[in-house]
């Protein structure tokens, strides 16, 4: 078994953005918006505000409270879409309830989308057209290319179908040439189709939720879960158990999480890129 080193590969993805972004003649700017006060966000939040650091973007955290409304936001997100320092724009998940998350998403520039959430991406996503796409899954189709783990002609099974990860990952599957069986709460005899998988993507947020009864000898594992136990960090696959029957595996931590964050900085030097080509403020 080889283990997917997400830490390693972000280090090495983040010194070559480093030397192309030393290379530009201008400070590239990454806004992240908070609504309350998240445990897990607030992590997330210091995590990219470091990696903004390392790169020398220039870092900007609005952040809301609770109470805040759309119109607040809205007129935040229209402020920062008209800012030419600012590259990139993220809206950090979950906010609360009573916002409208699609509408305030769809709101923030698609040249400035370094989430790669907006409708207008994730349509360029599903075209196979060059655009801004989601970090986590664009984080493991990287990682298994640097670990020269075919995808072409592979049976990819995700499992779980967010917005954020399932959805966009089996279009980026789909556009490597795997074929994709994306599977969910309502998918019947989940095992049948797990076992049927070279690479198995589980995103679903259920500690040890894979069991080795349910994987294929000498696949590859991406546990993109993040279960915070009494135990510490785990994933969504029970790592112990199938360890010794796989090719490849993440860990978590240390896997997919590391990869995402690199994914981020790679998103506002490709905006950056994009914006100027297309000579958009
Ligand atoms: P999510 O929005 O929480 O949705 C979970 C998905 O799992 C849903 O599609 C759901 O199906 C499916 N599911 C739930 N129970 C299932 C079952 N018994 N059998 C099969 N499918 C089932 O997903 P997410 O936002 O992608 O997050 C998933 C996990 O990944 C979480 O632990 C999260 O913290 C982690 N995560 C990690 C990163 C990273 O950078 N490493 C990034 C994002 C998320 P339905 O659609 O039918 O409800």
């Amino acid at each position: 078994m080889t283990l997917l080193d997400g830490k390693k590969i972000k280090l090495e993805i983040l010194k070559k953005l480093r030397d192309k972004v030393m290379k530009l003649d201008t400070t590239l700017g990454l806004a992240v918006i908070q609504v309350g006060n998240d445990s897990a966000s607030n992590v997330y939040v210091k995590n990219k505000n470091k990696m903004a650091n390392d790169l020398g973007y220039k870092f900007e955290h609005i952040h809301f409270d609770d109470n805040t409304s759309d119109d607040e936001v809205l007129s935040k997100i229209d402020e920062l879409n008209n800012d030419d320092s600012i590259d990139g724009i993220l809206l950090q998940m979950p906010i609360p309830r009573h916002l409208n998350a699609k509408k305030l998403q769809n709101a923030i520039t698609p040249f400035k989308d370094v989430d790669g959430l907006t409708d207008i991406n994730i349509g360029r996503l599903i075209h196979g057209v060059d655009s801004l796409v989601p970090c986590t899954p664009m984080g493991i189709i990287d990682l298994l290319n640097m670990y020269n783990v075919s995808i072409e002609g592979k049976c990819a099974v995700i499992v779980g179908r967010s917005d954020l990860v399932g959805k966009p990952l089996s279009a980026l599957m789909t556009n490597n040439n795997a074929t994709v069986i994306l599977c969910h709460s309502k998918t019947k005899n989940l095992g049948y189709y797990t076992r049927q998988a070279d690479i198995l993507v589980v995103a679903v947020g259920k500690p040890k939720f894979i069991t080795k009864d349910m994987v294929k000898e000498g696949s590859t594992i991406i546990d993109v879960g993040i279960n915070r136990t009494s135990d510490g960090l785990v994933g969504d696959v029970d790592f112990e158990g199938v360890k010794d029957l796989v090719e490849f595996i993440t860990p978590v931590p240390g896997g997919v999480g590391q990869m995402t964050v690199a994914e981020l900085g790679n998103n506002v030097y490709k905006a950056h890129i994009l914006r100027k080509k297309s000579n958009i403020r």
